[in-house]
């Protein structure tokens, strides 16, 4: 029995499957394990290639591009990060700093000769699928759009019931806070007070004129999750008809929420008041954690919790807050 192709890869490239057909249609990527340790992406995307590659599958039209293995290092190490989180400050960098400063130049690019980006990842906390949508139409500073109704759609048709928006805002928000908070120093400084620091793979797809969605699979152990990638890619396929097979309906009774806040930890010693996963309910003062001084941190309203990280370095994102997002997705 041979290994997996992607068991060990090496550090020094990124490997691209690319399938483009003899006729016009989307350009779409698919992106797995840009967080290392998320590797349900992986799996659906080697099962893929295996099926396009045998002739199992056949795309119809457009053009198909897979990757694997997004961060070789990070996944090498079954970490989340290689030197650091490549779906952060994801910019082309002319005197790149470290590993993943390396790989945004030649992510965005690629990234950039696309239509639609899927890209899928896994969480630590125990929960179900959800997917992370994008924002408005607008003509805003930070993330003016014009695809919002497209993406809405796919976001409709890629399974999860459950849908989430407003990160990039809420992300601002918090970024300013913490440059109000603390004082200049070191590169992590830095970064984590830089307003692009918020920019990843989504954003990246959205400023070069794409739509994108991230869709979290379930937890990083569940066996389930290299599933939902895999049905998620081929809804994705469907729906853009790169492949002929009927649209897939948009899922009924979604759970739509919207992002309000985010909290950092601000001390080794902040510590949560029991172990939360994503979406578990609040009530309005409720006690979420405990700062290390004893102070409470409680829920500003009734709400979700949301990416919970109890292990969030100190002056990183401790947990977001959402609550019932009151934009409609159509149908
Ligand atoms: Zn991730």
């Amino acid at each position: 029995m041979h290994a997996s192709p992607t068991s060990n890869p090496p550090t020094a490239h990124l490997r691209i499957h690319q399938y483009r057909t003899l006729a016009p249609g989307p350009r779409v990527i698919v992106l797995g394990a840009v967080h290392g340790n998320e590797t349900c992406g992986t799996r659906a995307i080697e099962r893929l290639v295996q099926a396009l590659d045998s002739g199992a599958q056949t795309l119809a039209r457009g053009q198909l591009t897979l990757v694997p293995v997004t961060n070789p290092l990070a996944y090498q190490r079954q970490q989340r990060n290689g030197e650091r989180n490549l779906n952060r400050n994801l910019l082309p960098n002319a005197s790149p700093q470290d590993y993943e400063d390396r790989i945004a130049n030649v992510l965005c690019p690629l990234l950039a000769e696309h239509d639609v980006l899927l890209d899928l990842h896994s969480f630590q906390s125990q929960g179900e699928p959800f997917v992370m949508l994008g924002p408005v139409d607008n003509t805003g500073d930070l993330e003016p759009f014009a695809q919002a109704a497209q993406e809405q759609a796919l976001a409709l048709r890629l399974g999860p019931r459950r849908i989430v928006e407003g990160w990039l805002q809420t992300y601002a928000v918090g970024v300013q806070r913490r440059l109000e908070r603390t004082a200049p120093g070191d590169r992590a400084h830095l970064l984590s007070t830089d307003p692009c620091y918020g920019i990843g793979t989504t954003e990246t797809m959205r400023r070069h004129g794409g739509y994108a969605l991230t869709l979290e699979c379930g937890q990083h152990q569940d066996p389930q999750a290299p599933e939902v990638a895999w049905q998620a890619i081929q809804r994705t396929l469907a729906h853009l008809q790169l492949i002929d097979q009927p649209a897939p309906a948009p899922t009924p009774a979604v759970e739509f929420l919207r992002l309000t806040e985010v909290v950092d930890r601000l001390h080794a010693g902040d510590s949560f008041a029991r172990p939360w996963s994503s979406y578990d309910r609040v009530q309005a003062g409720q006690t979420i954690g405990t700062r290390h001084d004893g102070t409470p941190v409680c829920a500003p309203q009734d709400g979700f919790i949301v990416f919970p990280n109890a292990n969030a370095v100190a002056g990183n994102e401790w947990f977001y807050f959402a609550q019932p997002s009151t934009r409609s997705l159509g149908g």
